[in-house]
């Protein structure tokens, strides 16, 4: 079966992954792969803002490692890329660093629904007890939409990812999902199916089936991504990921190069 592109891969700059690019490149042509992006935790607008983002002084070593690993691979094609946290405010800094490289793409992600709760992170499960899930899956898909509708991004990471640790709201969410989706759709920017959800309490890819059904009805582009933060996560459940895709109606997903979208077939 031939393999879609993974463009959400980790690099050891964001302090919580491990394997160079050389390493997940070397993976990907084991499984067969033909691309694959590297997306890490952007440089924050303050180095100090947490301790999972790449600093900004990293950033030229970044693209040194993604060419090395281009180098040592010349058969796999590999695309530029960073997972961009939105957040409200962050914009100009956001279109600072896009004007540092030729970038291939930009996931844009929301894992801070405030500037002190990244509801994803495994430390925070206090402010998750102490709130209403409904409440923090409502700020979550809010500001969801308005990365799909900045135009800073060409695709939006994990776009279910508060379900993550399982806390669900006890209200429909589904209007908030349709709102963000239309949103993409009319500004062209891509969701991808992330499978590192499975390997997390819910134990499912992100988004759930519901979410992927509606986006494939609405016409929202597709991408695949593991977000591998280690060698052995590249490509993972890859398999399962284009069955899922096809099984609500997907026909093909989208490659980037220089952020310009062409559609590829699903094998
Ligand atoms: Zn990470
Ligand atoms: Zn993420």
């Amino acid at each position: 079966m031939a393999l879609p592109c993974d463009y959400h891969m980790h690099t050891p700059l964001c302090h919580h992954a491990k394997g160079e690019p050389t390493e997940l490149a070397a993976r990907a042509v084991e499984l067969g792969i033909p691309e694959i992006g590297f997306s890490e935790h952007n440089p924050m607008i303050r180095n100090d803002w947490d301790d999972w983002h790449m600093e900004l002084e990293n950033l030229g070593l970044y693209l040194e490692k993604i060419r090395k690993a281009q180098e040592a691979y010349p058969q796999l094609s590999i695309k530029y890329g960073l997972e961009v946290d939105f957040i409200p405010g962050h914009e100009d800094w956001i279109r600072e660093l896009a004007g540092k490289h030729p970038w291939d793409y930009f996931i844009g992600s929301v894992h801070y629904i405030s500037d002190s709760f990244d509801i994803d992170n495994p430390t925070k499960l206090d402010q998750w007890k102490e709130r209403d899930p409904y409440d923090v899956w409502a700020a979550y898909l809010e500001r969801l939409t308005q990365a799909a509708d900045s135009g800073l991004f060409q695709i939006i990471g994990h776009a279910d990812l508060c379900k993550k640790f399982c806390f669900y709201p006890d209200r429909d969410v589904m209007p908030l999902f349709q709102t963000f989706l239309e949103t993409a759709q009319k500004r062209g920017v891509a969701i991808e199916i992330n499978t590192a959800g499975l390997r997390k309490d819910c134990r499912e890819m992100y988004p759930s089936p519901a979410i992927l059904k509606m986006a494939s009805e609405l016409g929202v582009l597709l991408t695949f991504g593991s977000d591998a933060h280690a060698p052995d996560e590249v490509g993972a459940d890859f398999p399962a990921a284009i069955e899922f895709a096809k099984s609500v109606g997907y026909q093909s997903s989208c490659r980037f190069t220089k952020r310009v979208c062409e559609s590829v077939p699903l094998a």
